[in-house]
Parts: C-alpha cells; structure tokens; sequence
C-alpha cells in the first residue's frame, strides 16, 4: 500500500485511488499539526540533534515517518537519529527495526539492555512490572542520549496519552496535571519533547494501517497495561464516539488556563487581591450564572439550567473549528 503513495502514474482500481487520497490526506493532515507543535513549543531548532525513541509500536513508527519528511522541508538544518532499547522481552523480533531503518537511510542505534530479566526478577508475579521498566529504560535511554550528542529526545505520545494523563492525575493523584509537549528531564540534562502532542491517537491508527509499519506487538513482556489507564483510554474513546468535540474541548482547555478563577494560591495572589476601580470586562461577575460555554450576556448567562441544555451544540462548535 505504501507504494501507492509514489507519484509515477500507474492504473489504480477507484478503491486503490481512495486510499491514496485519503491516506495523502491524513499525510498532511499530521505534517501540519506536528509542525503546529514543534512550533507552538519551539521543540526543535537549528542544529538540533534529535533522538527519535523508537519502540516499534504505531506511534513511534509515525513519529519518525513525519520527522524524516519534515527534516526535508525544513527552513532550518536539524539531524535525526532513532534509537530502539531492546529489552530482550521474549519473543522480541530484534531483526525488525533495524532492517526497517536501513531501508530508510536513517542513522540509526540499537541499544541492548536485558532489563526484562530485572524486571521479573524484582516484581512479584501477577503485579504490573510497567512502573519499574520504564524507571530503568528512562535511565538508559538518557545515558545513549548523552553518547550520540543528541540535544533533543523525541517521545511519540500523542493527543491522548496527554489527555489520559491528565484525568488519571485529575481523578487518583487529585492534581491538575497532564504530560508537557516539551520538558526538562529529571536528571537536569535532557530537553525531551513530545512533536505528537495535538495528534489524536485515531489518526496514527490509520496512518499505521495507510503506511504499513512493520509493528511489533507491545505485550512481549506479558505484562498489561495499568488498569485505571485503560479506564479512563475508554472514558475517552466514549466521549468521542457519543459526544464528539469533547475530548477536543477538554484538550484545549489545558493550553487555555486561567489561574484567577481556579484555587492554587501558589498560581494567584488572592491574599493580595483588591478592587482596583477599574473595569475589567474579562473580570469576574460574581454574584451571575456563569454559562460554560458563553462569555456572560447583558442577562448574565443564559439563566440556571439552559446552558446544560446544549453541551453537544458546544462540543460539536469547537470539534468543526478545530479540525
Ligand atoms: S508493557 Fe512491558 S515493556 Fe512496556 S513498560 Fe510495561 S513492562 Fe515495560
């Protein structure tokens, strides 16, 4: 299927021509958001060497795919290395990646560590051995970082993963905290960044399918996945399906913060608050109802109830002017 993408004309079948145009599509679809991203975050600059964690999962593979063709397009020089961390889970098809990144032309590391056996070493059977392998793959990764020179370290997480992270923190560690498109890493050291950030996890399903990567199964190491995660991935993929534009709205909101109108008195001076006497149209009304959705009217929103009359009216608004 991937060859379908070539421009030398060929006789296509009307289902083979709507691949291609669809999978064309979704192609510039995802360049102009990870542009958006990279931009929005200042995540790569000139000279930049960055180090695409590659894990032969969908996201990965998408990652690498959209930064090897944006590099071409570019107004700035930047080099690309992709590095797999082969945990020596059973079963892990160690041929696979690098047959893949050969035939791109990609540099390219492989760098093995048999952390699965410290894994099930230490973790009692039956418990999720997660937490402790990424701790250790975390530490590893950085230190392969450091020896390739590489300035930047790219992770594929997605619109989704973002916004699971959020309502895991939200609902279990009781914070209002998601997973930054751009950090400093734990050590100090690294500046890891996420150029999939506005990309919703739908869309690197089918550019997987449309592209044909060469997948490797993430369950190698029989572990499953944290519950709660898979909880709130359903939460999401629900609200999705029934109440399209509200994931989106939710997302959004985590770029659109208003510190005066939330409780952390680390984020706002209300100690020090005091009525300036002068007005302020963005300021608070206080004693109205607020609608959600809606700056406040002359009436002073839309009066108790009506405003939940329409939430799939909003949602549906801010899904068409997104996307
Ligand atoms: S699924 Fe397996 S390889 Fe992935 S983080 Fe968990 S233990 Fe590690």
């Amino acid at each position: 299927m991937q060859d379908l993408v070539d421009t030398a004309p060929v006789a296509r079948t009307p289902a083979e021509e709507k691949i291609r145009h669809e999978g064309n599509k979704l192609s510039k679809r995802l360049a102009r958001e990870t542009t958006r991203a990279i931009s929005d975050y200042n995540m790569i600059e000139e000279g930049d060497r960055v180090m695409v964690c590659l894990s032969g999962g969908k996201d990965s593979y998408s990652l690498l795919d959209i930064l090897i063709n944006l590099r071409k397009r570019a107004p700035f020089s930047f080099d690309i290395v992709a590095v797999n961390l082969d945990q020596k889970q059973p079963g892990f098809p160690a041929d696979v990646l690098p047959n893949y990144l050969s035939s791109l032309g990609v540099p390219f590391h492989i760098e093995t560590q048999d952390t699965y056996s410290i894994v099930t070493r230490v973790i009692p059977e039956g418990k999720t051995m997660c937490s402790l392998c990424s701790r250790l793959r975390r530490g590893i990764l950085y230190r392969v970082a450091s020896e390739l020179g590489a300035t930047k370290i790219a992770l594929g997480h997605h619109r989704d993963d973002i916004l699971a992270t959020f309502f895991l923190n939200l609902f279990y560690g009781g914070k209002a905290k998601a997973m930054p498109p751009k950090l400093v890493s734990d050590d100090g050291r690294h500046t890891v960044i996420r150029p999939l950030a506005y990309v919703p996890e739908s869309d690197l399903i089918a550019y997987a399918a449309f592209k044909q990567f060469p997948i490797i199964p993430c369950n190698l190491c029989g572990s499953q996945e944290n519950l709660k995660r898979q909880e709130v991935g359903r939460m999401i993929r629900e609200w999705d399906r029934r109440h399209p534009g509200r994931s989106w709205n939710v997302f959004n909101a985590l770029s659109r913060i208003v510190p005066s109108h939330l409780m952390d008195r680390d984020l706002f001076d209300f100690a020090g608050l005091k009525p300036t006497g002068v007005p302020d149209a963005g300021g608070d009304t206080a004693f109205d109802h607020i609608d959600p959705s809606e700056p406040a009217t002359p009436h002073g929103g839309a009066g108790a109830g009506c405003a939940d009359n329409e939430p799939a009216l909003t949602e549906q608004k801010v899904m068409f002017e997104r996307r």
